[in-house]
């Protein structure tokens, strides 16, 4: 069974200032970009050989180079509270108690 592309966690919410749900873009994207690039070098290496080719090799290195722009979009997703929507600090620990909570009623 696939695992989701979207990882559901805890984490500290600066904005609501509690530990709240967090989306989290799946943590492997930065390993594709790694592989794309891999990909991409390996296909400059090769190219006198792939452009001899164009009915299967050509249409797939096209394929392959468009396929970098989600990539990178996924890759430079950050982890979104679910309440609030604001971006969360995967490196930043609960610190509740460090700053007081603000009362707007007082
Ligand atoms: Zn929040």
């Amino acid at each position: 069974m696939m695992k989701p592309i979207v990882e559901y966690r805890r984490a500290y919410c600066w904005r609501c200032d509690e530990v709240m749900e967090v989306r989290a873009p799946w943590p492997h994207w930065q390993k594709v970009k790694i592989g794309w690039f891999t990909t991409i070098a390996v296909m400059m290496l090769v190219f006198p050989i792939l452009s001899s080719d164009f009915c299967v090799a050509i249409p797939s290195m096209m394929a392959i180079i468009i396929a970098g722009s989600p990539i990178f979009r996924y890759a430079s997703e950050k982890p979104t509270c679910c309440t609030c929507s604001a971006v969360i600090d995967p490196k930043r620990h609960a610190v509740t108690g460090a700053r007081e909570k603000q009362n707007s009623n007082v």
